[in-house]
């Protein structure tokens, strides 16, 4: 008989995971309550970047000493809500002591170098298995901006451990610079342009496209909530839903932010907690960067162009995942985006422009946790923090591995969802 395999949420990580299990022969259901690609979960409304240098972790080196600032500045790139920070002050520890040092930095970027280097490929295969083909640009660069040499010096700690983990990228000046980007603000005037990075055209059409996929193969969709899990004699034989039990031989947590209270029934303390991030999005105006999305370092702004229209996003902000949107940090979007295409504002105020607010689904240290739990027929995929969309076909590859007793094609000891048990529970 078939193993039965239910991945409980349908984000980047967990359509990835269907596609990639029904392909190695497991029966598999998807399950979600929420329609896949909906701007619900993280997957849809990020700003697409399939990076391939993202292996700093989010605090970055030198991020304390900025903290007693951010506390003050509400609106800026990383806020914290003073009633949360009681909360999440262990967790905040934790992340900030990931980037204390150049050696923690690095000990991150290899680890997490493997999950990223061919993620522009994966995504791209997947959207042409999918039919979508149009939806993934993998080669197009990723492009990062800055007024001059002296600012990107001072990230230089962040930059010399991607290159020591062999990122590559080509240093331009400001008619390189303009070239590629003709309507950026010629104040910028220093530019690291990523080798190899690509970016997704549209992140929930992208995940919808693969889910219709998944369903193609035969997975079956469960339109409901996981509750629960049930064992027999020690082994996993069904998930609880809303909508009932579903038989299971094994399972996997893939639901984002929403992973921890299904972890903590099987035993599994991970420090999990929202970096909210918003986005505003222009529809159908087909302005801004050109074929190279841009990060302005100044502002800690990604600006995509993608097929559904122009897109704005970033910041961090620490306030857990039920305090209501802060959409004064939407205008803040939009007022760098104004500010660095200055050229473009007119049509850029004349268009409609939608907010929207994320929950990265973050643990301190920058890295998902990645593999089998306590109970062993349940595995997890989800912490993918500021990473998820482009490293999701890759965490599908592993946690396929992992179910066929295989040895996964990358180290995974740095993903183990035990790391953390010697800190305790979430914050
Ligand atoms: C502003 C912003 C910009 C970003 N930019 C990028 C970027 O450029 N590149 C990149 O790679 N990443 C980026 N990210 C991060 C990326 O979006 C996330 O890492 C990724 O989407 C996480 O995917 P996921 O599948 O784990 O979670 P989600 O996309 O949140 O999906 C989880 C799913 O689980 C479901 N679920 C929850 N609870 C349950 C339950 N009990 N039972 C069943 N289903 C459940 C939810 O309904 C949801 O559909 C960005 C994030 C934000 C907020």
């Amino acid at each position: 008989m078939a193993q039965r395999v239910v991945v409980i949420g349908a984000g980047a990580v967990g359509a990835a995971i269907a596609v990639e299990t029904a392909k190695r022969g497991f029966e598999v259901t998807l399950l979600d309550p929420a329609e896949p690609g909906g701007d619900k979960a993280a997957s849809f409304g990020n700003a697409g970047w399939l990076s391939v240098q993202s292996v700093i972790p989010p605090a970055e080196p030198g991020v304390w000493k900025k903290i007693p600032g951010y506390l003050l500045d509400p609106l800026g790139p990383l806020a914290i809500r003073p009633l949360h920070l009681p909360l999440i002050a262990p967790w905040l520890l934790r992340y900030m002591t990931a980037a204390w040092t150049r050696e923690r930095v690095l000990a991150i970027a290899e680890i997490l170098r493997p999950l990223l280097v061919d993620a522009p490929r994966l995504n791209a295969e997947l959207a042409a298995e999918a039919g979508t083909p149009d939806l993934v640009a993998a080669s197009s660069g990723l492009m990062h901006v800055f007024r001059d040499r002296a600012q990107f010096e001072t990230e230089k700690t962040s930059w010399s451990v991607r290159g020591a983990v062999g990122v590559e990228w080509d240093e331009l000046g400001p008619h390189e610079i303009r070239d590629l980007q003709p309507d950026l603000d010629p104040r910028y005037r220093f530019a690291a342009l990523v080798r190899g990075g690509g970016f997704c055209r549209d992140p929930g059409g992208h995940v919808a496209s693969i889910v219709r996929l998944a369903e193609r193969m035969g997975v079956r969709r469960v339109a409901a909530r996981a509750l629960d899990f049930a064992f027999s004699a020690d082994r996993l034989c069904g998930v609880v839903t809303e909508a009932g039990a579903l038989p299971a031989t094994r399972a996997v947590i893939a639901a984002g932010v929403r992973s921890d209270p299904l972890a903590r029934w099987i035993g599994l303390s991970v420090p999990l907690e929202s970096e909210r991030g918003y986005h505003v999005h222009f529809p159908g105006l087909d302005i801004g960067p050109g074929a190279t999305p841009v990060m302005v370092h100044d502002r800690k702004v990604a600006i995509t162009r993608m097929a559904t229209g122009l897109r704005v996003a970033g910041q961090v902000e620490l306030a857990g995942t039920d305090a209501p949107a802060n959409w004064k940090r939407a205008e803040v979007l939009k007022t760098h985006l104004l500010a660095v295409f200055p050229g473009l504002a007119d049509r850029i105020r004349a268009a409609e422009a939608k907010p929207w607010l994320g929950h990265r689904p973050s643990t301190p240290d920058g890295r998902p946790v990645i593999g089998r739990s306590p109970r062993p027929d349940v595995l997890v995929a989800y912490g993918h923090g500021h990473i998820g969309l482009a490293s999701g076909p890759k965490t599908a590859r592993i946690v396929a591995d992992l179910l066929t007793d295989r040895t996964p094609e990358i180290p995974i000891a740095g993903f183990a969802p035990d790391r953390f048990r010697l800190f305790g529970g979430r914050s």
